[in-house]
């Protein structure tokens, strides 16, 4: 049987009609690190949010590493990066992030991981799921990596199928599929086919990344700004189709 919704997807034009079509509008972005979901994907979801979709933002670390400062420890870190993702956060209008507790560059690729993301899958219910591309070629953090392919994995077969993870039903959760899966950090390596235009967004994400204050090393806004412009012009003269101001992703169709 084909399904309505997928037959409607299927033949969304662009980004922006893709995520008219899908009801209800939950997304869950699922990253490794505080700024992750920024940097990659703050554009997309400043449009979800201004859409009316609800975002929740797992974050599998606390970036409980990544410091110049010889007097910082991980748990004051981990403490001050989780604070910045939740003004992050709140600047994207999305919903307060969930943190998993995995330690920086010690991400899993394995069955703990997987259940807490099929826990969170079938807790909050996305129908779109945006994460890092695990499978890319190329220069990959590892915990980039071990994110992706563990959320796949989630989602295909574990979250669906109910006789994965028996005891989550004890919670009254039912399994769940999303619909979307959309595959990010295609920026030079990638193979990207779905390009949502951020152009409208442009200030809201960058004022995101700029709640990461531990990591940007004093750059300002008019700096960061510059950068998205310079980006958007480099495209215009090789020639790329709209949209300039863009996030790029690999989109995957989950039937149902
Ligand atoms: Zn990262």
């Amino acid at each position: 049987m084909v399904n309505a919704l997928n037959t409607r997807l299927e033949s969304a034009r662009t980004p922006r009609e893709l995520f008219e079509a899908v009801e209800p509008k939950r997304a869950m972005v699922i990253t490794a690190h505080p700024d992750d979901c920024e940097f990659m994907c703050g554009g997309t979801v400043a449009v979800l949010t201004s859409m009316g979709w609800h975002v929740d933002i797992v974050v599998a670390t606390s970036g409980n590493k990544g410091t110049k400062d010889p007097k910082m420890t991980s748990q004051r870190l981990a403490g001050i990066r989780e604070e910045e993702q939740r003004e992050a956060a709140r600047r994207l209008g999305a919903a307060e992030p969930v943190f998993l507790g995995f330690h920086d560059g010690g991400v899993p690729d394995n069955d703990e991981l997987r259940a807490l993301l099929v826990y969170q899958m079938r807790l909050r219910r996305p129908e779109l799921v945006i994460t890092w591309d695990g499978f890319r070629l190329g220069f990959n953090h590892r915990d980039h990596r071990n994110v992706g392919r563990s959320t796949y994995d989630a989602i295909y077969p574990a979250a669906d199928d109910h006789l994965y993870l028996t005891e989550h039903k004890d919670e009254g959760l039912e399994p769940h599929r999303p619909v979307i899966l959309l595959l990010g950090g295609q920026a030079n390596v990638g193979d990207p086919d779905f390009h949502v235009d951020i152009q409208p967004v442009i200030r809201k994400k960058v004022r995101a990344i700029l709640a990461h204050t531990s990591q940007i090393r004093g750059r300002t806004e008019a700096e960061m700004l510059k950068i998205q412009r310079e980006q958007a012009e480099a495209r215009r003269q090789a020639g790329v189709e709209a949209p300039l101001y863009r996030e790029s992703f690999r989109r995957v169709l989950l039937r149902r």
